[in-house]
């Protein structure tokens, strides 16, 4: 069989690639991690556009569920958020520079206080504005990215009883193995945690929230849950690592489709793609899709990747391309304009993305985030 039929594109998709994300799922995601850290409260993590999913779109579902805050890694996300009028409390997790204190203060983002100076800068900038900060102070447990140091947290907690015109809404750590099967340095780095913490109790003071658990830790480590947790992976239904058991129902919100644009039959023999590294070990049909690793189909994928038509697998053969791939479908038929599952899809046949992230050599947080903006995201639920 040909494929000589028309392509069936809507009139308003101008390219057949897209994600579709399920913002309902996203919203039965919350709930279940929720439910499972109670007392402790939700904080999503919404950083390099919700994992790919739609920064703004993400956050709008997560105000009408009542979330008590979110989390992004940077103040130009945090500026988008209030852009486009979402007024939930948002805390940027990331490294601040002086010169960004004054957008933080201007739009009400919460600052990650990472160092005595910091906080001094912040508190610097909050009296000559004269409008209040609300930080969070970041205590390094042992990742040594941000953050004082555990040692050396005593000073950074006495100056922010100093500071007037500064509230200390929070304080937090970071795990470095909380997805590793040896949970004995998250242990080490929640004790040390929890002697800074100590310094409230020394004084009699109520510490303020205390978070530290990602996805890994909110799986594996219950007694990190504290006052708040921060799921990024976990909440976008997927694992943070192989070691870590799926072991609650979370499900992927995202599907990575497109449609076939080419179809044609290669000949025992011939090669397809660069380099010519596959050929055709017999005369099979291919059909090629207008994606590749310029939309972040990972390269590194080439001679490993599948996709799903009609509900079936079949293998990307030769190289991945800029724009383009190409799989290989046997004897089997697909004609112009029919859909193709790159990632997600449902039951049996389902690419999940831990699946893909094993295909790359990665991990699914990378998978999720490198989809880029060329891709156009289309929204169901919500
Ligand atoms: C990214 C990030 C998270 C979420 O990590 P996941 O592994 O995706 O759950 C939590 N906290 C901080 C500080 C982060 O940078």
């Amino acid at each position: 069989m040909t494929a000589l039929n028309e392509p069936t594109i809507a009139a308003d998709e101008p390219r057949p690639t897209r994600v579709e994300v399920d913002l309902d799922v996203l919203a039965d995601n919350y709930r279940v991690i929720a439910a499972h850290v109670a007392p402790a409260r939700v904080m999503p993590i919404l950083k390099a556009n919700a994992y790919g999913h739609g920064l703004v779109e993400v956050a709008r579902v997560l105000e009408r569920l009542g979330a008590p805050y979110v989390g992004v890694a940077y103040l130009e996300e945090g500026l988008r958020l209030r852009q486009h009028g979402v007024r939930l409390p948002v805390l940027v997790l990331g490294g601040i520079l002086g010169s960004q204190i004054p957008r933080f203060l201007e739009h009400g983002l919460t600052l990650a206080a990472s160092s005595v100076d910091k906080l001094r800068a912040i508190e610097e900038h909050a009296a000559a504005l004269g409008r209040p900060a609300t930080v969070h102070l970041k205590i390094d447990t042992g990742m040594e990215r941000i953050g004082v140091h555990w040692y050396s947290a005593e000073a950074l907690l006495e100056a922010s009883l100093r500071c007037r015109h500064v509230r200390v809404e929070g304080i937090f750590t970071h795990f470095a193995n909380a997805d590793a099967p040896d949970l004995a340095h998250a242990r080490l780095q929640l004790e040390r945690f929890a002697e800074v913490l100590r310094f409230y109790e020394r004084r009699s003071l109520p510490p303020p929230l205390r978070h530290a658990a990602n996805s890994g830790a909110i799986l594996q480590l219950r007694e990190s849950h504290l006052d708040l947790v921060r799921p990024g992976i976990l909440f976008y239904g997927a694992r943070p690592s192989a070691d870590v058991p799926a072991s609650l129902p979370v499900r992927q919100a995202l599907r990575w489709l497109t449609r076939v644009v080419f179809f044609k039959v290669v000949k025992a023999g011939h090669p397809v793609s660069y380099g010519g590294e596959w050929v055709a070990p017999a005369e099979t049909r291919v059909v090629t899709l207008p994606v590749g690793y310029g939309d972040g189909y990972a390269r590194a994928m080439s001679g490993r990747a599948e996709v799903i038509v009609h509900g079936k697998r079949y293998p990307v053969v030769g190289r991945i391309c800029m724009d383009q791939i190409m799989v290989s479908i046997g004897r089997d038929s697909a004609y112009n304009g029919d859909e193709v599952v790159l990632l997600g899809g449902e039951g049996d046949t389902a690419i999940p993305i831990e699946q893909m992230a094993a295909w790359a050599g990665t991990i699914a947080h990378e998978i999720l985030t490198s989809i880029n903006t060329r891709v156009p995201r289309v929204y169901r639920g919500g």
